[in-house]
Formats: structure tokens, C-alpha cells, sequence
């Protein structure tokens, strides 16, 4: 599926602009002050866009659910001091209203408001008419229709500058990062929507400080526009998210240690792209013939199949197929490949064959009431 949606440039709204596109500030606005020293510091290093939550959607009631109202002025006043453009999260049509009175720069619709079309609808129909870039955050769960449809939404109501902020996705297993990245997630948004800036939260990804720079050289490896940091003044007694959250310094330091290795997306040197070509013609070649093993591999199978249903054995027996997976993934480890990826492999190859042998069953089940 690609979409062809008419979105404005990052370099159209996001004027002084550097490359990525850099937001940082607080999880969450705590006072007039905290925000006029954080973005002070930040304002020389490099910072395009100042963020702070004054709503905040908390997981659990009883943590602190940010300031509203009362630190719009505060931002504000930020802004006229420092000349740093502001972006808040709005998750209803009253932040919104209340954003746009005190002239806010930039909107974000937050990871918990995505998963829900009806709360995007209700952004979208306030954004009417309304000329301010919005950017959107994945949903909490790995699932990019439902990212794509909230594109639309926000699309559908006439705004053309926007974004959308990769920040991870919650899953079921214990994981070393906050949010699981599942990179091929905003890499197939890219795909879907090539023109769509796509900005990295490694912040809200990593969810400690530690894995930071990890993830922020991960997306700017490949190739995003953007990237939005938490980053508080004091981060350990933040009111929100203090152990992700680095100090102007940190962010400083993070920044600097970030490898700008990509940054072209094509190139037009012709030794470099008939090499490429090369490259790429050997790959074509090698799926080619993956897909012909995976063809004469199924074949087997259902060789397979029908010698065990003239010899009324069931489809499926479960020693053999957890041979199969263990065998792999020794065969895995020895040759060097990852072993996950080679798992993962053999899981869809089990679902293929389980799928491919019922319906042998079934059809030789019809041929024999015939
Ligand atoms: C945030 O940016 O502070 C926030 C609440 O993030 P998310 O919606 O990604 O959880
Ligand atoms: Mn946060």
C-alpha cells in the first residue's frame, strides 16, 4: 500500500531547522523556572523545538498528571524570551483551543491517543482550519493500520504539516527497552508514505538513560529526520519518567557522540550506483532461489503429508517439530547468523506447513465422501 498524501516539507515549517530536526526538553512542565533554565541551556545546543508536557497520560491515576493550563504562560513566556518555538501534547479538543490561545508552535498527539480513532477524530475535527504542524506518535501497540488511520484523520482535517514520532511499542515480554523499537514498524510507515518526516524518541524507546545513544544512532542510521529528547535539569527528581530523562549536559554530550553517517538518501555518482546495482542484482538473484527452496521444501511436506494419512499418522507430532527448531538454531549459531531471526524464520515456515498439510487433509477428506 502506498499513500500519496500531499505533506509539507520538515525545512517548510521547522525553520531553522538542522539536520535532524532536534526537540528536546522535560518529560513534563514543573514549574516557570525549571523551563526557563532548561531551554536557556538547551537554546545553545543546537535545539530547534522546546518540548514539555503540561497534560500528561499517565499509565497509573496518582502519578502527576502535569500542570495544564496554569504552565501555558510559562512556555510562553520561554518562548518570548528565548525565541525557541514550543510543541506540547494534546490528547482533546479543549488542549487543543487552550494550546492554540497561548500560540503554541507545535502539537503532538500522544502514544495512548493514536491507539484511539474516536479520540483522534475528535483532534482532527478541532484541528479544522487551524494552521499548525501536528505531530503523531505510534500507538502504544505494534499496529501501523491503526498509525496510518490516525495520518489520515489528522490529514482529513487539512493539515499538511506534520510528522510522525517513532517512539516504540509496548509488548507482552520483558525487554531491555521501555518500548520494543520493532524498527521495520516505522520503516514499512516510510515505505507506505515515502514523503512522511519521520522523527525518533529514543527517550520513551529506551526508557533509561543508558540506551540513549544506542537508539538515537539506530534511527539516524536509518535515515530519520528528527529526534525528540527528554531532557530536565535536575532529571533524577523529575516529576515524570526521571530515569530517562538527561541533563542539558547529557543531552549535549549525547548529541555530540551521535555519528551523522547517513544522510543522503540517494546519490547521483554513477561508479556508486552501478556498484549498487551490482549489489542488488546478486540479491534479486539469491531471493529468487530462496523462494525456490521454500517452494521445493513445502513440496515435501506435503510429500510428507499424504504418506502419513495412508498410514493414519496425525499432521503434526511435536517432538519432530521441536527438533526442527532446536536443530536450527544450532546450525544457526555455528554458521553466524542470528539465531532470533532464524526462529522467527522457522515459526512462519511451521504456520505455513501446518496450513499447506490441513488442506491436503481436508481436500483428500472430499475426494473420498465423492
Ligand atoms: C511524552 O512524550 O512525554 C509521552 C507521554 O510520550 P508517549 O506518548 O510516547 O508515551
Ligand atoms: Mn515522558
Amino acid at each position: 500500500m502506498q499513500l500519496k498524501l500531499d505533506i509539507a516539507p520538515l525545512d517548510s515549517w521547522a525553520k531553522k531547522h538542522h539536520r535532524p530536526l532536534i526537540i528536546a526538553g522535560p518529560c513534563s512542565a514543573e514549574s516557570e523556572d525549571q523551563l526557563m533554565q532548561t531551554c536557556s541551556q538547551l537554546k545553545d545546543m543546537n535545539v530547534d523545538i522546546f518540548r514539555a508536557g503540561i497534560w500528561k497520560p499517565r499509565t497509573r491515576p496518582n502519578s502527576f498528571e502535569g500542570y495544564g493550563e496554569k504552565a501555558l504562560p510559562w512556555l510562553k513566556r520561554v518562548r518570548e524570551e528565548l525565541g525557541v518555538p514550543f510543541a506540547v501534547e494534546v490528547a482533546n479538543p479543549q488542549h487543543i483551543e487552550l494550546a492554540l490561545k497561548y500560540g503554541v508552535d507545535v502539537l503532538w498527539i500522544g502514544a495512548r491517543t493514536t491507539v484511539n480513532p474516536f479520540n483522534v477524530q475528535e483532534i482532527a475535527d478541532a484541528l479544522k482550519g487551524v494552521d499548525v504542524p501536528v505531530l503523531i506518535k505510534n500507538p502504544v501497540n505494534p499496529d501501523l493500520a491503526l498509525w496510518i488511520g490516525a495520518i489520515e484523520r489528522i490529514y482529513g482535517a487539512g493539515i499538511r504539516k506534520m510528522a510522525v514520532i517513532h517512539r516504540g511499542f509496548s509488548g507482552l515480554h520483558a525487554s531491555k527497552y521501555r518500548n520494543e523499537p520493532m524498527w521495520q514498524i516505522p520503516l514499512e510507515l516510510k515505505t507506505a508514505i515515502p514523503n512522511m518526516p519521520i522523527i525518533g524518541d529514543p527517550s520513551h524507546t529506551a526508557g533509561k538513560r543508558a540506551l540513549l545513544q544506542e537508539i538515537a544512532q539506530k534511527a539516524l542510521d536509518l535515515n530519520f529526520d528528527g529526534l525528540i529528547i527528554e531532557s530536565h535539569i535536575d532529571p533524577d527528581n523529575a516529576l515524570s519518567d526521571a530515569a530517562q530523562q538527561v541533563t542539558p549536559q547529557g543531552f549535549h554530550k549525547l548529541l555530540s557522540d551521535l555519528k551523522f553517517r547517513i544522510l543522503r538518501e540517494a546519490s547521483d555518482d554513477a561508479v556508486f550506483i552501478n556498484h549498487l546495482d551490482v549489489i542488488r542484482q546478486q540479491i534479486d538473484n539469491i531471493d529468487r532461489e530462496l523462494l525456490e527452496v521454500l517452494k521445493t521444501r513445502m513440496a515435501l511436506v506435503e510429500k510428507a503429508c499424504e504418506y502419513k494419512i495412508q498410514h493414519n499418522v496425525s499432521i503434526f507430532q511435536v517432538d519432530r517439530w521441536n527438533e526442527i527448531f532446536r536443530s536450527r538454531s544450532d546450525w544457526a549459531k555455528k554458521m553466524n547468523v542470528n539465531e532470533e531471526f532464524i526462529s522467527e524464520i522457522f515459526k512462519l515456515i511451521h504456520i505455513e506447513s501446518i496450513r499447506r498439510q490441513t488442506e491436503v487433509i481436508t481436500m483428500q477428506e472430499l475426494a473420498s465422501i465423492k
